[in-house]
């Protein structure tokens, strides 16, 4: 039996299951051993056959239509030729494919006609499939139920990963990462930070997400142990389910507890009795390739289930958030500082096809119930506007074509500094407040880090005072603020928070029961906003 400790838990919990070891993707460092020309031309017969693949199992007419355009541009040897040329005078395959297809792209992404601007998402993906395949990178064979140990996991892998009693350790990661966020949100327990350790096979493991530790090949004594400690931890998350709100802090001012959600799969573990709603959808985890980004059918049906979820309480959908660490083969770009490039709302309009086609669902989904739109990393209110200005183009169009809709309101996120410091100037109908971008950008300390983890202090006065002032105007102008960020789920926060004014937090539905009672224990005499 082997234990091994460590460094922090960024979700709880207890899981077991055999070990399976993600390696380090097997992209070639140097030159490929094959000659360049070769390489490219079996990657891309490698992309074609899985398109083919894709097309045979797809019964949406749409879905067949894009993958057989991109099947067609893969035989088209006019767009391929630049490439080719390049490797001849000396480039590898992937950096001669890269940019013969950014080439194109430009120039899809420049034209007057919509029909090629649409078609930029579909080279988009055509160019990530053949890297990929460059790479030598499968598909996620991760077997349903497994321990995954890795140095760090992609939030879409782990979306496209059937866990069961799993869990993850990574040797490596953070605890404000996506992966990390959507783990708690899918009580997918995880540990990060093991450094290095050597493992042969795939032995039977126990994940202990309350001691942060993994113990390989248990005995039957530490076995035992842990499926009794196990099922205690699932009685009291049976009382987080439990809890009604409303919420009041000990002085008995009412504090709205929202929920965050990814794909909407955590709602049928959850009622709406035991939330005040939705108050962030991350919908760039709900579509996860360039056809989902085009597909309204699919878009209404995922956002009309969760407004009848909801059941009258409000539902925040958050306009696509695509980039960084949320990668959308096809769509997002390949920038070198991608957190700070072009990402969310900046992403959305350099070609907003899709953020049209997103907006039309969500007022369509507005038909039954209360639905707000947030739009992400919202810099300056020109971009605000921008999409208020689509809203109005999508209501438009679904009145003339008489589908039944309602205009949602429309607010934004604030998590890039400049926009929290020059709130007074954004004429949204709600903000939220994203502190993991926030304090990120405040401190210039990635969220991705774990090295940096002492430097991105959410407490930090200078972040509370920030966060304050956002409140304020809020309170001025009769705008709801709520703050949707990890902090608003860590007790430990919660004072320092409600001290800044603020009274609506959304958060992991797993959160839930510690948050509450942070709320409750917490009064205005007694405030101390850093905890010892
Ligand atoms: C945030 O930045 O706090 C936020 C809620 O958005 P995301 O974590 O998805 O970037
Ligand atoms: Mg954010």
């Amino acid at each position: 039996m082997t234990r091994l400790a460590a460094e922090a838990v960024a979700a709880p919990g207890y899981a077991s299951g055999s070990l399976w070891i993600v390696s380090e993707h097997t992209a070639p460092s140097g030159p490929d051993s094959r000659p360049a020309r070769e390489a490219l031309d079996d990657a891309l017969l490698r992309a074609s056959r899985e398109i083919a693949q894709l097309q045979s199992r797809s019964d949406d007419s749409d879905a067949a239509e894009i993958l057989e355009f991109q099947i067609a541009m893969l035989e088209d040897e006019t767009l391929i030729e630049p490439a080719w040329q390049a490797i001849a005078h000396g480039s590898t395959a992937s950096d001669a494919w890269r940019e013969a297809i950014d080439a194109q792209l430009a120039q899809y992404l420049d034209a007057d006609d919509p029909y090629f601007r649409a078609r930029s998402a579909d080279l988009r993906d055509m160019k990530e499939r053949v890297l990929r395949c460059l790479s030598g990178q499968g598909a996620n064979a991760i077997p349903p139920g497994s321990i995954v140990l890795a140095r760090d996991l992609a939030p879409s892998t782990f979306l496209e990963t059937d866990w069961q009693e799993g869990g993850i350790v990574l040797l490596e990661g953070s605890s404000r990462s996506h992966l990390a966020m959507l783990a708690r949100a899918r009580k997918v327990p995880l540990l990060i930070g093991l450094g290095s350790v050597a493992v042969d096979g795939t032995p039977f493991a126990l994940l202990d997400g309350e001691r942060g530790e993994l113990v390989l090949n248990p005995d039957g004594s530490t076995r035992a142990e842990f499926a009794a400690r196990r099922v205690h931890a699932d009685q009291r998350s049976a009382q987080a389910d439990a809890a009604p709100t409303p919420l009041q802090t000990g002085d008995g001012e009412a504090v709205k507890l929202l929920i965050n959600v990814a794909d909407g799969g955590e709602l049928a573990h959850i009622s709406a009795r035991q939330c005040d709603g939705i108050g962030l959808v991350r919908t760039e985890l709900l579509l996860r390739s360039a056809a989902d980004l085009v597909d309204e059918a699919r878009q209404v049906d995922a956002y009309s289930a969760m407004v009848r979820w909801a059941d009258g309480k409000p539902v925040t959908i958050r306009t696509l958030d695509a980039g960084a660490d949320k990668p959308i083969p096809g769509y997002t770009l390949d920038e070198g500082n991608p957190f700070l490039g072009t990402r969310g709302v900046r992403l959305s309009l350099a070609a907003p096809g899709p953020l049209l086609i997103q907006l039309r669902a969500i007022a369509r989904a507005a038909a039954l119930g209360t639905v707000r739109v947030m739009v992400p990393m919202v810099t300056v209110p020109a971009e605000l506007e921008a999409v208020r200005t689509l809203l109005d183009q999508a209501i438009d169009e679904l009145t003339r074509a008489a589908l039944p809709h309602a205009r949602p309101q429309l607010g934004m996120m604030v998590e890039v500094p400049l926009a929290a410091l020059s709130i007074e100037s954004f004429d949204a109908d709600f903000f939220s407040i994203g502190s993991n971008d926030l304090v990120q950008y405040l401190t210039a300390a990635s969220r991705e880090s774990g090295r940096l983890a002492n430097l991105q202090d959410p407490l930090h006065p200078a972040v509370l005072r920030v966060i304050s002032e956002v409140v304020a105007h809020g309170a001025k102008r009769g705008a709801d603020v709520s703050l949707c960020g990890d902090m608003a789920a860590d007790p430990r926060c919660v004072p320092g928070l409600l001290g800044t004014g603020l009274r609506a937090l959304s958060v992991a539905p797993a959160a839930r029961l510690a948050v509450r009672e942070a709320v409750s224990a917490y009064s205005r005499t007694s405030v101390k906003a850093r905890p010892n």
